[in-house]
């Protein structure tokens, strides 16, 4: 029960790494506030076995009003706010030359500035508290590039930045920022990937297999815990060895 009466906002998170990590803090007793587009019915009978501990909110994390309302509600339930995880993501994928400024424009609405927006949200609070983690999720993408997604690794390269500079800026006041950097992980989002493309990059993972929504979920667990209490500034990567 590492997480006992800590509160904890994850965005995204009624599916996928988002979902499972909420499922992790739940699990070691922490109150847990998701927020997504909508709410899938799977999630949904978790709330009601959870009822004391779980609050979602239909949010867009690109909708400033939304998000700011929500985490006055969650500061007026709980009084405090330990851990953020910017999880929520979307791509939009295509050669540059076919890439229109729609899917570059969504994707940087909620890769980069809905982590800009619930951060800034956020942050008085855990100014106030001297205390506070933020994890953001970048990818392995951000940081070596790839064929087909300019739109969303500039995005994740972009949340290595923001998380560095936040590091820096928050932690004399006692938060922590780190990213995590997933490689390839069985979710509604790489299921719209090739499966030739899915199997390649099985092939060139050293450990022969794509990461599972558990394996990211526990880097975050460990990255909110105080046995990472000296860790800020970090990019984590969690991907079977494929970009070392
Ligand atoms: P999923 O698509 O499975 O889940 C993402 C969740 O975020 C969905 O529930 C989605 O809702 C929600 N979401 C999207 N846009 C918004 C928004 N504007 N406001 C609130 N919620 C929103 O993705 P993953 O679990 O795979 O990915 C989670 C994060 O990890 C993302 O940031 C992704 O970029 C990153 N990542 C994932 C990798 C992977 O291989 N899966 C690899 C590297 C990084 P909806 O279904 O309605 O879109």
């Amino acid at each position: 029960m590492r997480f006992a009466k800590k509160v904890i906002l994850i965005t995204g998170g009624a599916r996928g790494i988002g979902r499972k990590t909420a499922e992790m803090f739940l699990e070691e007793g922490a109150n847990v506030i998701i927020c997504d587009r909508d709410l899938p019915t799977e999630l949904d009978q978790v709330i009601k076995m959870n009822r004391d501990s779980v609050k979602f909110f239909n949010v867009d994390v690109t909708n400033t009003e939304q998000v700011n309302g929500m985490v006055q509600q969650a500061v007026d339930t709980y009084g405090r706010i330990d851990v953020l995880i910017n999880n929520a993501g979307i791509t939009s994928d295509g050669f540059l030359t076919k890439m229109n400024d729609n899917d570059w424009e969504k994707v940087i609405a909620v890769n980069l500035t809905g982590v800009f927006k619930c951060t800034k949200a956020v942050v008085p609070q855990m100014m106030a508290q001297g205390s506070g983690v933020i994890l953001n999720a970048s990818s392995v993408v951000g940081l070596y590039g790839n064929i087909g997604q300019t739109n969303y690794a500039a995005t994740k390269a972009g949340v290595i930045g923001l998380t560095k500079s936040w590091a820096k800026e928050f932690g004399p006041k006692g938060i922590r920022v780190n990213a995590v950097a997933p490689g390839f992980i069985e979710t509604n989002m790489t299921s719209k990937v090739p499966e030739k493309i899915l199997n390649l990059m099985k092939e060139k993972t050293p450990l022969k297999k794509l990461g599972k929504p558990e394996d990211i979920a526990s880097a975050y667990l460990f990255l909110a815990s105080d046995e990472a209490n000296y860790i800020n500034g970090s990019i984590l990567s969690v991907d079977g060895g494929l970009v070392v």
